[in-house]
């Protein structure tokens, strides 16, 4: 069986997109608007494709359909996670996200999105949003109704090497000058509060202030709960940077050799930093490969970073 799957990204062209992702990523994509790499992908709105082997070509789903063995037999209609990289050049629009039961039952059985963010880059002084400032329902439903934005966001400060879960109902924004990995269910079902005014294409965005209201979770979960610092992680271990109920998520910081025992159906690797290898197979940062369930124990080498998740 396969043991090691490189996977070649979609790209998402937005509003508040740059071109880090192709100037420090090395990813021959045109535009000055790129705002998302979507990395390890079987959604509709974006696929990944896999690049050589066996599988040369094939979408992502097409192997979950036709090849679940590689996924360890794992249950279930869709593969279950989405692995992205986001270049914030401009603030993303305060948002939030519904769950699996709102989604199934207002967005025609969509999963819902539970989302964790890795900070790969920020400039000084940067801050994003998670979390809210009103007591109960009716207050936030009057602070989005007039327009208190400043009044109802919560601003935290983020630094390098920060990770930050963002659980369903939980308001949040990207904001302008972070660069990010984002690993999150496979959902594309986004609820937007505020848009800061802006026109795509000489129109406001939409908004959904009504599903934003009833999914909204009040009060918000306490602000130090939101950020945790990786920044000083150990070398050449893994680092467990969130374990919830869709998605475990690692850090490995190499530098030299690192050496660990996979026992996961499968696992998500993106290569964040430098370059390498993975059992041998070269790999430098914007890689993406899924490690399939024939692959038992993992020998990283070299000077990079990498975020691994699996379901
Ligand atoms: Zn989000």
């Amino acid at each position: 069986m396969e043991q090691i799957l490189r996977l070649t990204p979609y790209f998402s062209h937005t509003i508040w997109g740059g071109s880090r992702l192709r100037s420090e990523f090395g990813y021959a994509e045109p535009g000055d608007d790129i705002g998302e790499c979507w990395g390890i992908s079987a959604h509709p709105s974006g696929e990944s494709t896999v690049t050589g082997g066996p599988y040369d070509g094939c979408r992502l789903s097409e192997l979950w359909r036709d090849h679940r063995e590689l996924f360890g037999n794992l249950p279930g209609d869709r593969f279950p996670l989405l692995v992205k990289l986001i270049d914030a050049k401009d603030d993303l629009s305060i948002q939030v996200h519904p769950d699996d039961a709102y989604a199934a039952k207002y967005e025609n059985g969509s999963l819902g999105k539970t989302e964790c963010w890795y900070v790969l880059d920020c400039p000084e002084g940067a801050t994003l949003v998670a979390g809210h400032n009103a007591r109960t329902r009716e207050e936030l439903r009057g602070m989005i109704r007039e327009g208190r934005w400043t009044q109802l966001i919560r601003e935290v400060p983020v630094h390098k090497g920060d990770f930050i879960q963002i659980d369903p109902g939980t308001v949040h924004a990207i904001k302008g000058g972070i660069l990010l990995l984002e690993t999150q269910q496979s959902s594309d079902i986004t609820y937007r509060l505020y848009d800061y005014d802006r026109l795509q294409n000489g129109k406001p965005r939409e908004l959904h202030l009504d599903k934003s209201i009833d999914v909204i979770s009040v009060p918000a979960k306490p602000v130090e709960e939101s950020v945790v610092s990786f920044a000083d992680a150990p070398e050449n271990r893994l680092i467990r940077l969130q374990e919830c109920r869709y998605y475990k998520v690692s850090l490995a910081r190499v530098n030299g050799t690192l050496t660990a025992p996979l026992n996961n159906p499968f696992t998500n690797f993106s290569v964040v930093s430098g370059t390498g290898s993975v059992n041998g197979l070269p790999v430098r940062k914007g890689d993406h490969l899924i490690l399939t369930h024939a692959l038992t124990h993992l020998t990283l080498e070299g000077h990079f970073e990498a975020i691994l998740s699996n379901p």
